[in-house]
């Protein structure tokens, strides 16, 4: 890897309120340093069987297709709005700290970029996603401070 630049920049975002942050900063760096750019999501399997494997709700859809689909049209409207149209973008299935992760590792990346939330005082604490991310991570991890976000 060569370490005075990034080549290859991840946003993942979880399109809280004020994820656009992130996403301008993770476009300036890409742009700065001429890097490419991968935005991802990650939808949280919902556990839909007990342990006897017996449906917890009766469903007649199938609610992890219809959970992704939307989750690609919010992805496809963030990269509208960021101007990111020709950026490539992909929806996943899992845990969202091992799958940003994993993809950050199969896709050779070297720069993560995720927002965080600032808690005032002592508890300037970061969320577990990114915490996580920034342990296990193949790469530099920049937490993009989200301002205006109390939670
Ligand atoms: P958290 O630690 O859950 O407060 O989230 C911190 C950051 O991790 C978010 O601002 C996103 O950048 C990223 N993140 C959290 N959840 C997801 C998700 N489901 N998909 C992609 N990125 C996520």
């Amino acid at each position: 890897m060569n370490t005075d630049t990034y080549t290859t920049i991840l946003l993942a975002t979880d399109f809280s309120a004020h994820a656009d942050q992130a996403g301008r900063r993770a476009k300036d760096l890409a742009e700065r340093y001429q890097a490419r750019l991968h935005l991802i999501h990650v939808v949280e399997e919902i556990p839909l069987y007990d342990l006897e494997e017996d449906p917890i709700i009766p469903l007649d859809i199938d609610l992890d297709v219809e959970r992704a689909a939307q989750a690609r049209r919010q992805l496809d409207r963030l990269a509208r709005q960021l101007g990111l149209e020709e950026t490539p973008r992909e929806v996943l299935m899992g845990r969202p700290k091992s799958e940003i992760v994993r993809y950050a590792k199969a896709q050779g990346i070297d720069l993560i970029v995720v927002g965080t939330h600032g808690h005032a005082g002592l508890a300037r604490l970061l969320g577990s996603t990114a915490s996580a991310v920034l342990h296990a991570a193949p790469c530099d991890v920049l937490t993009v401070k989200l301002t205006g976000d109390e939670s």
